[in-house]
């Protein structure tokens, strides 16, 4: 992976953007994006876009969300600490000693996430899984009315945690779920560019898929907007390489082993055939992901906007989702990014995606 694009993601990963509450991670986005894309812009939602090719067909949106899970502060008890709700998917287990960052109006407010010591936690509550509701964060402080002078219901939290990079191009970070989508997004969009790329396209590092279930969150409204003939999302997707995971219900999925193409109802088979003829005439590393009905990502909302959009999607596997230290390779980030420059180098301007 070249330095600069290196430095993208790590600078991607560092920044904050609980769904909701992207703007921090956004401006990152957009930043980059405008050091090479022909326009950038934002939409009422808080989706960003970046472009090349305008006058050309066709329309091709790349998709990646930017937000990471949270949470938000929904009471503050008269003894000061907080009580949070999740914004998105956390097992509470992983919660529990984390310090977290809270986003107010005045800026980061640095907290820990409070729980009953073993000593204190009756015997036959001690095997019993955690739930967020017996979690608490602690800020320091006094009392109550000190606590709500410096956080305000609504605040968000993230976990606090510098990325790591680990040996062999791994690397950690609490923010992989999906901010490694919209940089890769970003880099194809890049690759496309300098390539010469034919087409229309536009890559959007949609807002709000944490918690956007079957409405599909920012992806749905940047679709609409956007008009596109396909569209290509990519999220990350979960490796199955490590201990206590078993292959014949959750497939083989492997960290290092390159982009996850996935197959199924809901992708269009022109887009699955062409990333896979893309990858197998390059010999890229590529694994492929059955997906018998939804995907559970941006292309469900995607492939659903307007009358239908063709829809593939491309995954980055990671160990570790909805944790604090989520881990990928940085080698499958880049090469996903390569994949996806590749096929759009080979689109047609009347290109047919009705399925044969
Ligand atoms: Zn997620």
């Amino acid at each position: 992976m070249p330095a600069e694009i290196r430095d993208s993601l790590l600078r991607l990963l560092n920044a904050t953007g609980p769904s909701g509450f992207e703007t921090a991670a956004a401006a990152v986005w957009r930043e980059i994006a405008g050091g090479f894309a022909d326009r950038v812009w934002g939409d009422v939602n808080g989706n960003s876009f970046a472009e090349i090719g305008s006058e050309k067909t066709p329309t091709v949106m790349l998709a990646g969300h930017i937000d990471e899970i949270g949470l938000m502060v929904h009471h503050v008890d008269d003894e000061g600490f907080l009580w949070v709700q999740s914004v998105g998917g956390w097992d509470p287990q992983v919660l529990v000693g984390q310090r977290v960052e809270i986003l107010t109006e005045a800026g980061t407010v640095a907290g820990v996430v409070g729980r009953k010591a073993i000593h204190l936690i009756r015997r036959d509550d001690s095997d019993k899984a955690v739930k967020l509701k017996d979690l608490w964060i602690d800020i320091g402080a006094a009392d109550g009315d000190e606590a709500r002078s410096r956080v305000a219901i609504g605040d968000v939290a993230t976990i606090a945690s510098a990325t790591l990079e680990l040996s062999a191009g791994l690397v950690a970070a609490r923010s992989i779920d999906n901010r490694v989508g919209a940089a890769v997004v970003l880099e194809a969009l890049r690759l496309a560019k300098e390539q010469g790329c034919e087409a229309h396209v536009v890559a959007v590092a949609t807002v709000q898929e944490e918690i956007g279930y079957v409405a599909g969150g920012g992806a749905r409204t940047g679709a609409y907007g956007l008009d596109p003939q396909l569209g290509i999302v990519v999220d990350v997707t979960h490796a199955t390489d490590h201990p206590s995971v078993d292959r014949k219900e959750h497939g083989d999925i492997r960290i290092g082993a390159g982009p996850v193409l996935g197959r199924g109802a809901a992708i269009n088979p022109v887009i699955f055939e062409r990333l896979r003829a893309a990858a197998r005439e390059r010999e890229m590393n590529l694994q492929i992901q059955a997906l018998p009905a939804m995907t559970g990502t941006d292309a469900d909302a995607v492939r659903m906007s307007r009358a239908g959009v063709a829809a593939g999607l491309v995954s980055v596997p990671n160990r570790y989702m909805h944790s604090p230290n989520q881990l990928v390779s940085i080698d499958d980030v880049q090469q996903s990014a390569e994949l996806i420059a590749a096929f759009l180098s080979e689109l047609e301007p009347d290109v047919e995606l009705l399925p044969l």
